[in-house]
C-alpha cells in the first residue's frame, strides 16, 4: 500500500487535534507516516501510532525553532525523498500551508489548500474544497507530481485505528536558506483557557448586537458552558470589544466547526466567509429578516440578552 506523509502539528510532543484528523484522512489513501519536527518530536509516537501512523520520522535541531519556516521545508523534503509518498498532507495553519506551498514548489507538485474532504481515486486523492464563500463545493485532484494537500481544522472525525507507529530518526541537511529568517523573540498569548478558534469543535460568536465589551461576557459564558471558543464580527472588533485574534470571517480567521453559533451577528458576506462550513449553524438575532437566517440550522429569533443566558443555564443544568 501506498505511504502518505503526514506533516504533525504538536506542542513540546502534544498532538494537536487537527493531525488527528489527517491520519483519518490519510488512511483512506494509504498508509500514514508521520514526519514530527522540533523539541518533542519522539514523543508525538504513541499518539500517532494509536491513531493509525505505521511509521513516525522524527528530527530535532535547533533550526527548527530558531528560524522560520525553512528548515522545516528541508526536514519535509528529506522525509518526501525518503519515503517517495503517494500524497503529502498537512494541516492548513498559516505556518503549515507556507511549508505545503514551498515543499510544492520545490518537488515540483501541485497543491490543494484548504481540504474540507478527502478521498481516494482512480488518478490519484480527490479533495473537495469550499469556494466563493461557500457558495460552491468543489472537487479538485493534482494532476501533476505528488499531492501536498492542507485540510482545515474539524474536516474528518479523530478516530483510533493502532498501527506499529515505529520511530525512526530522519536525518536532515538544512540548506543555505534555512537560516535566512531568525526568529528573534516569542511572547505566548495570554490563554483564556478556552479552545483555539480554528480548531474548537463549538465556537460561539457574538456580534454589533452584543453592544458592548463588557458584554461579551454573556457570549463568553456560554461558550464555556460549552467548552467553546469565542469568536467576534469585524463590527464587534472594530468597536474595540474583542480582540482582532477572535475575527472570524474574510479578514478574520477561518472557522469549520461541528456547531457555529451566532449571536447579534446579521451574517454579512464577509463574515459567511469565515464561517459557513460549519457542519450546524445556529443564529440568534432579533431581526426575523437578518441574512443570517438564510444560512442557518436553527434559528432563535429574539434579543440576544433573554436567550444566550436561558441557552447558557439549560445547557449547564444538563451537564449537572
Ligand atoms: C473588505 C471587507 C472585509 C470584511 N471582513 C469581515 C470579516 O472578516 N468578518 C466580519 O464579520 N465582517 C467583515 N466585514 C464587515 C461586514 O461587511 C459587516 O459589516 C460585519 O460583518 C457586520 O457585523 P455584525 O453582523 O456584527 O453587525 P451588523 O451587520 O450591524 O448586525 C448586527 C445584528 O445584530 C442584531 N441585533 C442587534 N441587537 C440584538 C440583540 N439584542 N439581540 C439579538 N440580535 C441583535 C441586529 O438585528 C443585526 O442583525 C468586512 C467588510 C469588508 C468591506
Amino acid at each position: 500500500m501506498a505511504e502518505v506523509l503526514v506533516y504533525v502539528d504538536h506542542v513540546d510532543g502534544a498532538v494537536r487535534k487537527p493531525t488527528l484528523e489527517l491520519l483519518t484522512l490519510a488512511r483512506r489513501i494509504g498508509e500514514p507516516v508521520a514526519v514530527a519536527l522540533g523539541n518533542g518530536a519522539a514523543d508525538t509516537a504513541a499518539a500517532l501510532a494509536e491513531h493509525g501512523a505505521v511509521k513516525v520520522l522524527t528530527a530535532d535541531a535547533p533550526e527548527f525553532t530558531d528560524y522560520l519556516v525553512v528548515p522545516k521545508v528541508d526536514a519535509l523534503q528529506a522525509a518526501y525523498d525518503a519515503v517517495s509518498p503517494a500524497a503529502v498532507l498537512l494541516p492548513s495553519s498559516a505556518e503549515a500551508k507556507e511549508i505545503a506551498a514551498r515543499l510544492a514548489l520545490r518537488i515540483g507538485s501541485g497543491i490543494i489548500t484548504d481540504a474540507v474532504d478527502l478521498e481516494a481515486g482512480d488518478e490519484g486523492p480527490v479533495a473537495t474544497q469550499s469556494a466563493f464563500a461557500a457558495s460552491y463545493t468543489t472537487k479538485s485532484r493534482v494532476s501533476k507530481g505528488t499531492p501536498v494537500i492542507t485540510v482545515k481544522p474539524n474536516s474528518a472525525a479523530v478516530e483510533a485505528a493502532p498501527a506499529a507507529g515505529a520511530v525512526e530518526a530522519l536525518t536532515v541537511s538544512f540548506s543555505d536558506k534555512a537560516t535566512g529568517t531568525k526568529v528573534l523573540s516569542r511572547t505566548p498569548r495570554e490563554s483564556t483557557g478556552r479552545p483555539e478558534l480554528t480548531e474548537a469543535a463549538i465556537v460561539v460568536s457574538g456580534g454589533r448586537g452584543v453592544n458592548g465589551a463588557e458584554n461579551f461576557a454573556v457570549i463568553e459564558a456560554l461558550a464555556d458552558s460549552l467548552g467553546a471558543a469565542v469568536g467576534a464580527s469585524r463590527a464587534a472588533v472594530d468597536a474595540g470589544w474583542y480582540p482582532h485574534s477572535s475575527q472570524v470571517g474574510q479578514t478574520g480567521k477561518s472557522v469549520s466547526p461541528q456547531l457555529y453559533i451566532a449571536s447579534g451577528i446579521s451574517g454579512a458576506i464577509q463574515h459567511r466567509a469565515g464561517m459557513q462550513t460549519s457542519k450546524t449553524i445556529v443564529a440568534i438575532n432579533k431581526d426575523a429578516e437578518a441574512p443570517i437566517f438564510e444560512l442557518v440550522d436553527y434559528g432563535v429569533v429574539g434579543d440576544l440578552f433573554a436567550v444566550v443566558p436561558q441557552l447558557t443555564d439549560e445547557v449547564t443544568s444538563r451537564k449537572g
